[in-house]
């Protein structure tokens, strides 16, 4: 830690303090997060730790943050990353309006490419939202806070808490207590954090875990096991029912978007998690014609969840959680 000077605080998250540093003899500025050890008994940072190390030691990522250093620090430790200007969270917040429509594709390419990195290594981010995605000076989208990330096994046999994700970006699946789950989880996130870019305010603010399900079925429709046959085994589902509600169509919700956008939106915003499309596939997708927009219709919608009728929906603005 000598080897820094603190410059200032910079933020202050769920699992650490952040504050700026400069190294002294190499005058290189950092993030620098200090971790509690009380922090460590939740066992989360520990696992985290190996995960990221290993993440950084297979593939430096042009869109996940660089890990530089870790060492130890009173009773905690210290993780000094790569500085970055902002997050997308202040993007969003100081924007006049939406962002144009260039600037959603180009951030969602970023976040695209870190999350297919992420996903390809078997590591899941469980966090993702737009707090928690770093832009650096020259614009670039880098993914943050693997405070949460886990290595998931392929068998899919171990159990995971479902006490994972802020609230607004939480799967459905989470949100049905699932003990058991994958890289979907990220992808919804990954719908919200868009839908969030085209509407200048989260999609589901919801303001309680109960009210955020309210939000999400406001929107995409009630749940039925014919269009989402796993839910009837998932932990919650018995213990909350909600009236019988249609979706409301995505052009309903956010009227100034593309409908490419707007079609690629309802590919990540699906219930059943394997039916979500995944990073790589639209990212191969994009790689291959820059037109992101023309070409997000990838795969038929499933017609069950073709929208009933019309109604329509205002976000509130509300509080973060
Ligand atoms: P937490 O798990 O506590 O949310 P984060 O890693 O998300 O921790 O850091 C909290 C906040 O600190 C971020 O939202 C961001 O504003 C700031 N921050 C984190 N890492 C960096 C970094 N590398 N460069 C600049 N700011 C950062
Ligand atoms: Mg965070």
């Amino acid at each position: 830690m000598d080897q820094y000077c603190i410059l200032g605080r910079i933020g202050e998250g769920a699992h650490g303090i952040v504050f700026k540093a400069k190294h002294v003899e190499t005058g290189e500025i950092v993030a620098l997060k200090k971790v509690a050890l009380r922090r460590l008994e939740d066992g989360i940072p520990n696992q985290a730790l190996r995960e990221i190390k290993a993440l950084q030691e297979i593939e430096d990522n042009q869109h996940v943050v660089q890990l530089k250093a870790v060492f130890p620090h009173g009773a905690g430790f210290v993780l000094a990353f790569e500085f970055m200007l902002s997050d997308l969270a202040e993007v969003v917040r100081h924007a006049q309006r939406p962002l144009v429509q260039a600037q959603v594709k180009s951030y969602l390419q970023m976040l695209l490419k870190g999350v297919a990195f992420c996903h390809a290594n078997n590591i899941v981010h469980r966090d993702l939202k737009p707090a928690n995605l770093l832009i650096s000076a020259s614009g670039q989208l880098k993914i943050a806070d693997f405070g949460l990330a886990r290595v998931f096994s392929p068998d899919g046999s171990r159990l995971y808490t479902h006490q994972v994700a802020t609230r607004w970006y939480r799967a459905p699946e989470l949100l049905y207590g699932a003990r058991q789950y994958d890289q979907g989880v990220d992808l919804w996130a990954v719908g919200c954090i868009l839908g969030e870019l085209l509407n200048g305010s989260p999609l589901f603010p919801g303001e309680n875990d109960i009210e955020q399900l309210c939000c999400v079925l406001r929107i995409l429709g009630t749940p039925s096991p014919q269009v989402w046959p796993e839910i009837t085994e998932l932990p919650d589902y018995n213990k909350i029912s909600f009236k019988e509600q249609a979706p409301v169509p995505l052009e309903e919700v956010l009227p100034d978007a593309s409908p490419q956008a707007l079609d690629l939106l309802g590919q990540f915003l699906l219930y059943p998690p394997r039916q979500r499309i995944s990073a790589s596939q639209v990212w191969n997708e994009v790689s291959m014609t820059k037109e992101l927009w023309r070409r997000a219709r990838l795969e038929p919608h499933d017609a069950a969840s073709a929208p009933r009728t019309v109604k329509c929906w205002k976000p509130l603005p509300m509080k973060h959680p």
